[in-house]
C-alpha cells in the first residue's frame, strides 16, 4: 500500500527544471517518492486529497542558527547601533551566546533548540543547515526526535576574543584550540552522520574568514575531503572583516578563502555582503555556493540582493540566518529587495525564488535527492491550502504563494516519508510544553544579560 497525496497542483520536475502539474498524484514508498503521475491510486492505497492544494518540495534552508533565532527573538530589531552589524554581533549576540553556553542547563538547552527546530520546520524548511557551538550537539538528538532533516555544522574558530580596541577597530585575539574543535567535529561526524539514508548529517563549519587562521582552514579543507562532507562558513559580513583581512593578509575575502581551500562546489558561504563584482566572478567560476539571507541584513538597513549573485552566475540558495524562520517570507523579501536593487519588476521571479529555496539549496548540500518532487527523491514535501481569501483565484499558484502566501498556509509537512505537521499541529512532540520551557529559559538568559550590562532591562 502506497501513501499517496492527491492535489490540484503539484510542482514536479521536467528534466532539471521545476514544472507545474495539475491534478497529479505523488506516490510515496517508505522515505522516497516513487512517482509523480496522473495515474489514479488503487482503492487500497492510503490517499490524502487536497482539492485546492499546491504540493511543493520542502524548502532547503542553507544558513540558519536556530538556537539564536529562538534565544534572541526580538532583541536585535530596531536597535540604534553604529556600526550596526559588528556592534550587534560583538557587543550583544556573542556575549549573550556566551552566557547561554555557561548558564543554560541541559534541559533548558534542549527546549530552546527544540523551539528553534520547530520554528524552522513550521516555516516550511524540511531541511536546514544550522551552525552552533560545540557543546550544543543535543541539536542532533532534538532533530531526530522532532522529525527535521538537518545538516549540523558546529563552529570551529581560531579566535578566542572578538571585540573593539581603543581606536574603535575590530580586534581579535587568536590562539584558540581550532584543531581541537575540528577533532570534535570529526567525532560528531562519526557519531551522528547518517548519510543520505537518514535525516542527520554533519558538516564542517569554520566560523568565518576573520575568525579562522589560514592553517586551520587548510586543515578543515583536508578533513572535508577525507570525510566527503560539505563545508559552510561566513564570508564578507562586514567592512570591518574585509579591512582586517587586508591588514593581516593583503587579500580580499574571496582570495583569502581561495588560498585556504574554502572555495568549491562543496562550500556554502553565508552572506558575502561586501564582495566585489570580480569576487563574484571567482565564486561563479569555482562553483562555490552562496547563502543569501536578505532579512538578516535588511534589519540593519543593508540590501543584499539575491539577484546580484544569481545573475552573476553564482549558485545562490536561501537562508534565514537567525532572524525568523518563515521561509515564504524570506523568499518574498529576497524577491522584493532584488527588484528594488535593479529597479526592475521581472528580476527574481516567483519561480526563480522557488527554485532557489529548493533545488539550489539541495545543490549546496550536494543532495540531488532533495528539493524536488520526482521519482527517487526523498519524500520531503509541503502542501499549501490555496482556498484562502489571499490566495484565490489562482492564475499561477507559485506566484500566489511567493508574493501573497505564508508558511501559515501549509496544511501538511512531510519529511523522509513521514507527516510531521498536519493542519498546523506538530505530530512529533508536545509543542506547548516546549514553547513554555524555552521562553522561560530565554528569559533567564536575558535577565543575566541585563545584570551584566549586555542588554537593557526589558519593559516586561
Ligand atoms: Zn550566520
Amino acid at each position: 500500500m502506497a501513501q499517496v497525496i492527491a492535489a490540484k497542483y503539484v510542482l514536479g520536475m521536467d528534466g532539471e527544471r521545476q514544472s507545474l502539474l495539475q491534478d497529479h498524484y505523488v506516490y510515496i514508498e517508505g522515505s522516497n517518492i516513487e512517482a509523480v503521475t496522473q495515474d489514479a491510486p488503487a482503492a487500497t492505497d492510503d490517499v490524502l486529497r487536497y482539492e485546492h492544494g499546491l504540493v511543493t518540495p520542502g524548502f532547503v534552508n542553507i544558513h540558519s542558527h536556530c538556537l539564536n533565532g529562538a534565544l534572541f527573538r526580538g532583541i536585535p530589531d530596531d536597535l540604534t547601533l553604529d556600526p550596526w552589524i559588528p556592534e550587534l554581533i560583538y557587543k550583544i549576540l556573542m556575549p549573550l551566546g556566551k552566557i547561554a553556553s555557561d548558564e543554560l542547563s541541559a534541559a533548558e538547552l534542549r527546549s530552546v533548540i527544540a523551539l528553534g527546530l520547530i520554528d524552522v520546520l513550521k516555516g516550511g524548511c524540511t531541511t536546514v543547515m544550522d551552525m552552533w557551538h560545540h557543546g550544543q550537539e543535543v541539536f542532533f538528538d532534538m532533530a531526530r526526535e522532532l522529525g527535521n532533516r538537518v545538516v549540523g555544522a558546529p563552529n570551529i574558530l581560531s579566535a578566542t576574543k572578538v571585540g573593539f580596541n581603543a581606536k574603535g577597530d575590530i580586534d581579535y585575539a587568536y590562539g584558540g584550540d581550532g584543531l581541537g574543535q575540528l577533532a570534535r567535529s570529526v567525532e560528531l561526524f562519526h557519531a551522528h552522520d547518517e548519510g543520505r539514508d537518514g535525516r542527520i548529517q554533519v558538516a564542517l563549519g569554520p566560523h568565518a574568514m576573520d575568525t579562522c587562521e589560514p592553517d586551520l582552514l587548510r586543515e578543515i579543507r583536508k578533513t572535508a575531503d577525507q570525510l566527503g562532507c560539505v563545508i559552510t562558513t561566513h564570508l564578507a559580513q562586514t567592512p570591518e572583516e574585509v579591512a582586517l583581512l587586508w591588514r593581516r593578509y593583503g587579500k580580499e575575502p574571496v582570495a583569502y578563502a581561495q588560498d585556504c581551500g574554502m572555495l568549491g562546489d562543496d562550500v556554502t558561504l553565508a552572506h558575502c555582503v561586501h564582495v566585489t563584482d570580480d569576487e563574484l566572478a571567482v565564486l561563479a567560476r569555482t562553483g562555490t555556493h552562496v547563502a543569501n539571507c536578505v532579512i538578516s541584513f535588511a534589519r540593519a538597513g543593508i540590501n543584499v540582493p539575491y539577484a546580484r549573485f544569481a545573475d552573476a552566475g553564482v549558485r545562490t540558495g536561501i537562508g534565514t540566518d537567525s532572524h525568523g524562520m518563515n521561509f515564504v517570507n524570506e523568499l518574498r523579501t529576497a524577491g522584493f529587495f532584488s527588484k528594488l536593487h535593479f529597479n526592475k519588476g521581472h528580476v527574481a521571479s516567483a519561480h526563480q525564488l522557488m527554485a532557489a529555496g529548493t533545488l539550489a539549496g539541495a545543490d549546496a548540500l550536494n543532495r540531488p535527492d532533495l528539493g524536488r518532487l520526482a521519482a527517487g527523491a526523498k519524500a520531503d514535501l509541503l502542501v499549501f491550502d490555496l482556498f484562502k481569501p489571499h490566495l484565490q483565484p489562482v492564475w499561477d499558484p507559485v506566484k500566489n504563494l511567493i508574493w501573497k502566501g505564508s508558511a501559515a498556509d501549509i496544511v501538511l509537512i512531510m519529511v523522509h516519508g513521514k507527516p510531521v505537521v498536519r493542519n498546523g499541529e506538530l505530530l512529533t512532540a508536545n509543542e506547548g510544553e516546549i514553547i513554555r520551557d524555552a521562553a522561560k529559559a530565554a528569559r533567564k538568559i536575558w535577565e543575566i544579560g541585563a545584570r551584566q550590562g549586555v542588554l537593557p532591562e526589558t519593559a516586561l
